[in-house]
């Protein structure tokens, strides 16, 4: 295991100014956090978090992200928690360990793999601080050298999946080819052995078969470059990795006897001018092959790498693929955005502060870049900003915008989900449909058949998706009503004018009012822009007073304000799940009554509230989540009171308030308030306040009153 003085020591040889005292105490911390904890191997666990931060002094980090690395693992696997952490390292690293953490809780959920680009994206968006994908990356390399010790193949196999789908992906996305590799091939000895050691084989034979020829060509290009002047060129022979033979085969579908071009080149020169002289010099002396000229100095790529490709026909007609770069340029190309940022660091080219986040450095780059696909590629990556990424229980991952909400997330997975939606538990707890969903969060939808989509969703959904269905829903959903109601009316107003209404009768008339069918009329009716006294006159040609004696009156005695709250003191406590000696009230907005499904809001100093889970006022306390109690109704059925707010639609005629009436009284309900919200020629809206025992009280008393023929529509409200 390294020691501490040996990794203090690696750290100060590139970076003197570092904070010995702080990895010192990270050191110790972390040692004695993680005790008598074993690895796999039978290590101490303390080897390990040593072994990433050594791994992390390789890209030449600053003390944080050395920090960050030996306490990576200490909140996920010990008892230490977040805020231990920041009183002994501070914010910086709080924030930093807490990264690392969170991606660790990810870790083993991309089962489904052609979801690995959502799942990469969802790991960029979360881990904001380019350093906290450094650790985790270092943190994945070291875990893939130890994978042998794991008992089970099953587990070693997904963890290798994972890596090469996950981890080395996102290490070449910013730009870290020396890890990448390095993950892909320890991923492809596991997953595939015998391929892994055919080409390992293959490529001996080559080998040995070419190495003088590999060797004359070597001093050939060098010979050429010294004689354009470049005496200081480096010229490096690289061979191919076994995995991206591998890949390439599997791509080209060629097989190992086809394979030549195991070699490439690479030149390092000092500067930029020396690169195309380098060039120069070697497409004058070589056929080049076509298509194969890059320049990305001009145009570096998205994750920052920068060189000039090129391929020719070397000596002896083999092809050969060479690259040219300046030396910085090639530490970007070992480990990218890392060493782009140690750079920053040291102050050394690209000097202007301490500017951690990652995803400015790419905008960086963004600015050099002229190419419209690299400048796409980037914004996409900026985009991942505005997105959240969640999971379905079965661990898919959908992506939305941010701001989305659980009614987004179950449209998102099928518009029946959307519609039946009553509710949503994120990370397993029960949360308002308009909590707003987080990076990771898992989400399940609880449906009911009987439920429809609410028109308040409207208010808060983010998705197009979802706001077109809920309107296509409402829009359908109000018509049925409306044609509904003015065939209700029409049928009444005929019967007075001792007419039996059918639609036969207003057939012919229909181009009188401009309509093509009866029910667009009808509609009409029920809406209210179109009176039934106008339909009347039209279809049986009769002028008759309308009679609406006194309604007016009657109404003015009602309109008195509402009250806000009712409280259940006195009465034994109904409700379960409270703080003993808190006040309990029940919320003036939603009117919750035994078996509505409820929650608890806390209220410091006053007590607790209790509000229906479909409650929009919840959303209030959605960034509060300590103030949210779990409770339920003691019983059922419940003796005493409860408000509850109906609003209906009830027409316009003599005698129909003192229907309503009848019938809450004889259901033994007591109103408490009653209000007229709106008043047309041919029904009028109301809020009736009644106090019921329970949900099922409430169920028979909106039952009678829908069977009765001046009642359109009647439901609970709730706001
Ligand atoms: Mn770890």
């Amino acid at each position: 295991m390294i020691r501490q003085y040996e990794l203090v020591e690696k750290i100060k040889s590139y970076d003197p100014d570092a904070d010995e005292d702080m990895i010192n105490r990270a050191y110790v911390f972390a040692m004695k956090a993680h005790g008598a904890q074993k690895r796999a191997s039978g290590d101490p666990y303390f080897s390990h978090p040593v072994e990433v931060a050594y791994k992390l002094t390789q890209f030449k980090l600053d003390t944080a992200s050395i920090v960050t690395a030996l306490l990576h693992d200490v909140v996920e696997d010990t008892e230490v928690s977040l805020d231990d952490i920041e009183a002994s390292f501070g914010r910086e690293i709080r924030g930093l360990v807490d990264g690392v953490t969170k991606l660790s809780r990810l870790e083993g959920k991309s089962e489904n793999l052609k979801q690995a680009e959502n799942f990469r994206k969802l790991l960029i968006a979360m881990s904001e601080d380019l350093r906290v994908l450094l650790v985790k990356l270092a943190d994945r390399l070291h875990n893939m050298e130890t994978l042998g010790h794991i008992k089970s193949p099953e587990k070693r196999q997904r963890i290798a999946r994972e890596t090469v789908e996950i981890y080395a992906a996102l290490a070449e996305r910013i730009g870290m080819r020396h890890v990448k590799e390095e993950l892909q091939e320890l991923a492809f000895k596991e997953l595939y052995p015998e391929a892994r050691e055919s080409i390992i084989k293959r490529l001996d034979y080559l080998r040995e078969q070419g190495a003088a020829e590999l060797e004359k060509t070597k001093a050939i290009i060098e010979e050429k470059l010294h004689e354009a002047g470049l005496a200081n060129a480096q010229i490096i022979g690289r061979e191919k990795k076994p995995f991206s033979i591998w890949k390439k085969m599997e791509g080209k579908n060629t097989s190992f006897e086809q394979l030549t071009d195991i070699v490439a080149f690479r030149i390092v020169v000092g500067d930029i001018a020396e690169c195309y002289q380098a060039l120069g010099a070697i497409h004058a002396q070589w056929h080049t092959i076509p298509g194969r000229f890059k320049d990305y100095i001009s145009t570096p790529k998205s994750n920052g790498y920068q060189s000039l490709h090129t391929a020719i026909l070397g000596p002896g007609q083999q092809r050969i693929e060479i690259q040219i770069r300046t030396e910085a340029m090639d530490e970007i190309a070992e480990y990218g955005l890392a060493a782009h940022w140690a750079y920053k660091q040291s102050g050394h080219p690209l000097k202007d502060g301490k500017q951690f986040r990652w995803i400015r450095e790419l905008l960086e780059i963004l600015d050099k870049s002229s190419n419209p696909e690299e400048f796409l590629e980037n914004t996409k990556l900026e985009m991942y900003q505005d997105q959240v990424f969640c999971f379905t229980p079965k661990g898919d991952i959908l992506a939305f915008p941010r701001g989305a909400t659980p009614v987004d997330f179950a449209y998102g997975v099928h518009s029946g989900v959307g519609d039946t939606c009553v509710g949503a538990k994120i990370n397993g707890r029960i949360v308002p449909l308009r909590t707003k969903l987080k990076n990771g969060d898992q989400v399940e939808i609880i449906t009911s058949k009987t439920q429809t989509p609410s028109p308040t969703w409207e208010r808060f959904v983010v998705t197009g998706k979802a706001r077109s269905e809920i309107r296509k829903y409402v829009r359908t959903q109000q018509r049925t009503e409306y044609i509904a109601l003015g065939r209700a009316i029409l049928t009444k107003t005929f019967k007075q004018e001792n007419e039996d209404f059918s639609e036969k009768m207003i057939e012919p008339h229909l181009p009188h009012f401009g309509k093509k069918e009866v029910d667009d009329l009808l509609a009409d009716v029920g809406e209210g822009l179109l009176s039934r006294q106008q339909v009347t006159d039209v279809v049986i040609g009769q002028k008759k007073p309308q009679n609406n004696s006194g309604v007016g009156s009657v109404i003015s005695n009602f309109t008195n304000p509402f009250r806000k709250k009712k409280s259940a003191a006195g009465a034994p406590m109904p409700i379960k799940g409270l703080i003993p000696g808190m006040a309990l009230y029940f919320a003036g907005c939603c009117h919750p009554i035994p078996g509505d499904r409820i929650v608890g809001i806390v209220t410091t100093g006053k007590g607790v509230t209790i509000h229906t889970m479909e409650c929009e006022t919840l959303e209030n306390y959605a960034d509060a989540p300590e103030r949210w109690i779990d409770v339920a109704w003691e019983r059922d059925h419940m003796e005493g009171g409860h408000i509850a707010r109906l609003r209906a639609h009830v027409s316009h005629e003599p005698a129909a308030l003192a229907t309503v009436t009848n019938v809450i009284a004889k259901e033994n309900g007591n109103i408490s308030n009653l209000k007229i919200i709106n008043r047309s020629t041919d029904f009028f809206e109301i809020l009736l306040d009644i106090e019921v025992r329970d949900l099922r009280h409430l169920g028979n008393i909106i039952a009678g009153l829908r069977s009765k023929e001046v009642v359109q529509n009647v439901e609970r409200y709730q706001t």
